[in-house]
């Protein structure tokens, strides 16, 4: 009687444990999570959202970045949200703080969501910059992904439909599904969340270089100044695509428009900008190298990223900054004199900061920990380190090897993988590419707070400069003679011959 007891309980154990499985695994299935995204007038004051989405105990929330500002983050923006079973059965929900929502009785399953967005906040200006939210502009609607979606803890693919007005189109760099154009398939929530969307009639230029399938858009206005930015970024992507020649297949989209403030924002595999001046050939220095330093962030900083963020900054700020001005000049979007005007700006700021009261004590590794305050020591100061890290690597391999190595190398070993970089990372690995161990450098002027001997680092390229760090002044000249290995060391810097008097 016991054993036929026993026997029962297995059977029984055995059962409830595969009809769970299977119960688990129908879920997983149905489970592709779907967003349609309704929008019904040419000038939409909403959008609507249906969805359908695995939940599990009932928790669901929108990712709050970008919008905190707002005691709610997006959810400020969510209207009529109704939430029911896969047996259109309403349940009940209550908003929680902090942009989520809990669904009675800690549902687990497929839920349908339906709600609508307040689309407001594109009409007016947004603190932080428009191209952190979005902006209705010209019979086009641009907007950052995560104020339109509500989601729950399961990390899956995503199906997302647009439903819009007849002679609207729709750009984002998530992966079209075949045959049509108002479907696209998200990898997972931080593709769907972290991107971006271009909606209505606007210009978009497509550019391949390599694996990238690049799209550019230009909402509004901008599309006039078309002629001179399409050609300046096909040079600048043509030389990443060639720096980080290991990027895998991946469709990356910029949007350019003009707005109340020059900003721009990167995300995972899009970047927005905004530009208050008028886009010309002369003001590329400006919008040119903006464009190429959040470009660069798609490798450092978006599929290269270290742990701890603080600690990274000047790392992620100032080579992106580096290789944009030097990127620009090595195209011949800039010429010499911007070049040299742009390297005293950087180095200026750079004594400044290590000069001025507000900054004392505090090392370029330390300044992401207060990035905006310390912007000098996070920017300048990683453009610096990168500059002379550049001539450093450049001198201890007799020129074989260079900075864009390192990063190249850096790419492989942490982007490539998708493993976060420690500080020592970076150290270890600039020791590998110079060949030699090179953590002195790191300990004194990274770590440390002894100031880089700038003036030496310029010597070495035939140029002379004079300073007075406290006041934020450089003034780089060309000297008048030079021996051969500061001729060498120039050409190879920046691909091109100097002519000395
Ligand atoms: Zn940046």
């Amino acid at each position: 009687m016991k054993r036929k007891n026993a026997f029962k309980l297995l059977v029984w154990i055995f059962f409830s444990v595969f009809c769970l499985e299977a119960e688990a695994q129908s879920v997983r299935q149905n489970s592709k999570a779907q967003y349609r995204i309704k929008i019904t007038e040419e000038r939409p004051k909403f959008i609507f959202v249906e969805a359908q989405i695995p939940v599990s105990e009932g928790h669901l929330f929108m990712n709050r970045f970008g919008a905190d500002n707002f005691p709610n983050g997006w959810a400020t923006f969510v209207q009529n949200l109704e939430i029911k079973d896969e047996k259109d059965q309403r349940l009940a929900i209550a908003a929680e703080p902090n942009a989520s929502w809990q669904i009675a009785g800690k549902y687990s399953g497929l839920v349908k969501l339906s709600y609508q967005i307040d689309l407001s906040f594109v009409y007016q200006n947004w603190s932080a910059g428009n191209e952190q939210a979005g902006r209705f502009q010209d019979n086009s609607l641009f907007l950052v992904a995560r104020p339109l979606f509500i989601v729950s803890a399961i990390d899956d693919k995503r199906q997302i439909t647009f439903d819009l007005p007849g002679s609207w189109k729709v750009t984002t760099p998530w992966q079209k599904a075949a045959g049509d154009k108002f479907v696209f398939n998200a990898e997972n929530q931080t593709d769907l969340l972290s991107n971006t969307i271009v909606l209505g009639q606007f210009a978009e230029y497509k550019l391949k270089k390599g694996a990238l399938d690049f799209t550019l858009a230009l909402p509004g206005k901008m599309n006039e100044s078309a002629q001179i930015i399409v050609p300046a970024l096909e040079k600048v992507l043509g030389a990443y695509a060639k720096l980080f020649d290991k990027t895998p297949p991946t469709n990356y989209l910029m949007t350019f428009f003009y707005d109340v403030q020059d900003d721009g924002e990167a995300y995972s595999r899009s970047a927005a900008f905004t530009a208050r001046n008028k886009v010309t050939r002369n003001g590329l220095i400006i919008w040119g190298n903006f464009l190429a330093h959040e470009f660069f962030h798609f490798w450092n900083g978006q599929q290269m990223r270290g742990e701890p963020r603080e600690t990274r900054e000047w790392f992620n700020e100032g080579l992106s900054e580096y290789f944009a001005n030097l990127t620009l000049f090595r195209a011949g979007l800039i010429g010499e004199d911007l070049f040299l005007k742009k390297m005293e700006k950087h180095l200026a700021l750079y004594l400044y900061f290590k000069a001025a009261a507000p900054f004392q004590g505090t090392s370029i590794k330390q300044a992401g920990t207060r990035k905006s305050f310390n912007r000098p020591g996070v920017y300048n100061g990683g453009w610096t380190i990168a500059f002379c890290l550049d001539l450093l690597i450049r001198e201890k391999t007799n020129g074989r090897r260079n900075l864009a190595d390192f990063m190249r190398l850096m790419y492989e070993k942490f982007g490539l993988p998708g493993k976060p970089y420690s500080y020592q990372d970076i150290v270890r690995t600039a020791s590998e590419i110079a060949g030699t161990e090179v953590a002195d450098f790191f300990q004194r002027f990274v770590e440390g707070t002894e100031v880089l001997p700038v003036a030496d680092y310029l010597e070495k390229l035939g140029l002379e400069a004079y300073d007075k760090g406290y006041a934020g002044e450089v003034y780089i000249f060309k000297k008048r003679s030079v021996n051969d290995s500061e001729r060498k060391l120039w050409s190879a810097l920046t691909g091109k011959v100097r002519r000395f008097r």
